[in-house]
């Protein structure tokens, strides 16, 4: 461990004589504030997937996280001030992953560890992965790479140091924890209609229309070509339930007729979905 250097809290608008510098500090609130607590960060205890390896790694003892205060890595989030997402991050886990950022109390910040929590990474779109924690939680570092080395890592650090440095006491924006009490909990995302499949968004719609009217919502998709062959080899007469549906299918053809430009977007999906039910229909044959 170093010894203490005084040099580190002192600002430029109060110079120290050059003799007592190693022996006197002129310095603000924040800047000794922030000193202490950017030199004492507790990351949580918790890995999701590869990134967990070489974050484990960071910790031991060639990288050596004592170095910046951070060996206590803690296993309750209500101990912790870091959350370092390291590993992809799955549809599943990112409800927890959110329950236990709301348990970390203020302030606290969130390093997304690698191409997986950052965006996706190669598995961005798949179907059990979120594209990224960002989309729930308000992330303040990222380190790039798949995965990141322990240096990246280390520097990713490093950089939320800086920022915890630059953050000032005196403006509420800056340090929304400081002095104004808790801040609201984020939402816990909730499977289904908060995590969802964005290449699915027609069928999510349609179908959240339907249960709107009370009608079955769980076919999938339904090709208007079956449609229209069923009604035309059936001469009997329709019930209430399908009329009702026609009337929700039609119901954003009549609220685009007066906006050309939702128009347009409606028939460039269907142009979509129509060349989508050719492939399929080309590969069942
Ligand atoms: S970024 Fe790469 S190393 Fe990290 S969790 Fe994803 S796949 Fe694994």
């Amino acid at each position: 461990m170093t010894d203490l250097d005084l040099r580190e809290l002192q600002g430029t608008e109060f110079p120290v004589p050059a003799d007592l510098q190693g022996n006197v500090a002129i310095t603000s609130l924040s800047k000794i504030y922030n000193w202490s607590r950017k030199n004492s960060v507790w990351p949580m205890l918790f890995g999701l997937a590869c990134c967990a390896i070489e974050m484990i790694a960071t910790a031991a003892s060639r990288y050596d996280l004592s170095r910046f205060g951070m060996e206590v890595m803690r296993a309750s989030p209500r101990q912790a001030d870091l959350m370092i997402v390291s590993g992809t991050v799955t549809k599943k886990m990112v409800v927890p992953i959110v329950r236990l950022y709301n348990q970390m109390p203020e302030p606290k910040y969130v390093l997304a560890m690698g191409a997986c929590a950052s965006g996706g990474g190669p598995f961005k779109e798949g179907y059990n992965v979120v594209s990224g924690i960002d989309k729930y939680l308000p992330v303040d570092v990222y380190a790039p790479g798949c995965p990141p080395t322990p240096q990246a890592l280390l520097f990713a650090l490093i950089a939320l140091h800086r920022k915890i440095d630059g953050q000032s006491l005196a403006n509420m924006d800056d340090v929304p924890w400081y002095g104004v009490g808790p801040s609201d909990p984020t939402p816990i995302p909730i499977l289904g209609p908060d995590i969802i499949d964005p290449r699915q968004m027609d069928i999510i719609r349609r179908q959240a229309e339907l249960a709107a009217a009370g009608l079955p919502y769980g076919k999938r998709e339904v090709p208007d070509l079956v449609l229209t062959a069923g009604a035309a080899s059936t001469s009997a007469p329709r019930t209430a339930a399908e009329k009702a549906a026609d009337k929700v299918a039609s119901a954003p053809a009549a609220a685009a007729a007066d906006d050309p430009e939702k128009a347009a977007r409606l028939a460039k999906r269907e142009a979509a979905l129509a060349r989508k039910r050719a492939r399929q229909q080309q590969q069942s044959e």
